[in-house]
């Protein structure tokens, strides 16, 4: 899908993605007032979501062609993930389900591992075989709730250990008809991760790729400070719920509040609990910070379905990530290592996190 591009050239630029508004400063003037640095924000449709990059270079061309590369890179991922499009790789596999294994490029196979690695940190909490249920729920287009048979059916093909991975051949095998493998809850970190290698190929001194909520930040701005990041308050449409700074690292939310539908009083949205195939129910939003924004992008998807508490023991343990979750009454939970990183919005008294 070719990226619609708003271009603009910006120096400050509040942008709100999924869950996140990234705000940028004025790029520094040195003293004859030429900026040593420009700051160039561009934006694009591309994975079904708005995908802004902020390419920081000493000129304006070489900024210009680092967001170049940064979309490229994406949309090459796009054509290769995207269970969107019947040529790509992921389309091949699951259409193959039951039938063979599909030789597939390395970055799909790097995806479909890490994934299976989010599955065993998070005991199977995050499950890319989820592709049948998230079919039957479908909550942006169809709205309706699965009967308990209809799940029970898919139930069978919702099966990681039916997903063989052949390293040497470099294929992917589901065996069993009907599977569809969806990384819509881990992709886009790992794009992130891609576009700013290529960014920095490309001359870029600092930056920020955003894929709605799925962002990773290098370098500093002009001015030498840290990208600032807003969580979304995911009750509170448009209003930021804390910030944090990000240097070199990718931050990326899981949220209830984008994709979903209410019926009598209940949301179903669009992360499921593997073990019920019913929406997550024990979270709002929570958001990884990472330094790999595929890890990031996996976890908060996991975590999610984990709840605060397991979630929470699970991101002390690994302890080179951390979290802010909300738990379904709202209350803020802050893992050990950012307590001393976030702040919240000027004037708002909150409730201390837990
Ligand atoms: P996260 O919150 O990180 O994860 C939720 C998503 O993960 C769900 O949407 C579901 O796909 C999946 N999931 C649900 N439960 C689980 C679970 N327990 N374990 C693992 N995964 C789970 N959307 C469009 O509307 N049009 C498009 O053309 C389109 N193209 C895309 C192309 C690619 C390559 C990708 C990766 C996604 C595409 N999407 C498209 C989907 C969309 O961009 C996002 O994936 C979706 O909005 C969820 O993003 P998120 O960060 O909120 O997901
Ligand atoms: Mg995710």
């Amino acid at each position: 899908m070719v990226g619609r591009t708003l271009d603009r050239i910006r120096r400050t630029a509040p942008i709100s993605a999924l869950g996140l508004v990234l705000l940028f400063t004025q790029a520094c003037a040195n003293l004859s007032g030429q900026p040593e640095f420009l700051t160039i924000t561009r934006t694009q449709m591309h994975m079904g979501t708005l995908v802004t990059i902020t390419a920081v270079a000493p000129t304006e061309s070489a900024a210009l062609a680092a967001s170049t590369e940064g979309f490229l890179e994406i949309r090459r991922l796009e054509a290769l993930l995207s269970t969107w499009i019947s040529s790509s790789e992921l389309s091949a596999v699951n259409a193959a389900a039951g039938k063979a294994a599909v030789h597939v490029s390395q970055d799909t196979l790097s995806v479909v591992k890490l994934a299976l690695r989010v599955a065993e940190v998070t005991d199977g909490a995050f499950n890319i075989a989820i592709g049948p249920a998230v079919d039957l729920w479908n909550v942006t287009e169809k709205q309706s709730i699965p009967t308990t048979e209809e799940l029970q059916l898919v139930r069978n093909q919702i099966a990681l250990e039916a997903v063989h991975i052949d390293d040497a051949k470099q294929t992917i095998f589901l065996d069993r008809a009907g599977m569809r493998i969806d990384v819509g809850g881990i992709a886009k970190g790992y794009a992130a991760d891609q576009a700013v290698l290529s960014m920095k190929k490309a001359g870029a001194t600092a930056g920020i790729v955003a894929l709605s909520g799925d962002i990773k930040a290098f370098g500093r701005l002009p001015e030498g400070k840290r990208f600032p990041i807003g969580i979304q308050h995911p009750r509170k449409r448009g209003e930021i719920l804390l910030m944090l700074d990000l240097e070199n690292e990718a931050i990326s939310t899981a949220g209830d509040y984008e994709r979903y539908f209410e019926r009598d009083g209940v949301r179903y949205h669009h992360i499921l609990d593997p073990s019920t195939l019913q929406p997550a129910r024990e979270c709002q939003s929570v958001s990884i910070i990472a330094k790999e924004g595929g890890w990031a992008d996996g976890l908060d998807t996991g975590v999610f379905v984990l709840g605060p508490a397991r979630g929470m023991h699970l991101i002390e343990k690994l302890g080179d990530v951390h979290a802010i979750i909300v738990d379904r009454e709202g209350k803020v939970h802050v893992s050990s290592g950012l307590k001393q990183r976030i702040r919240f919005p000027a004037g708002e008294e909150k409730e201390k996190p837990r």
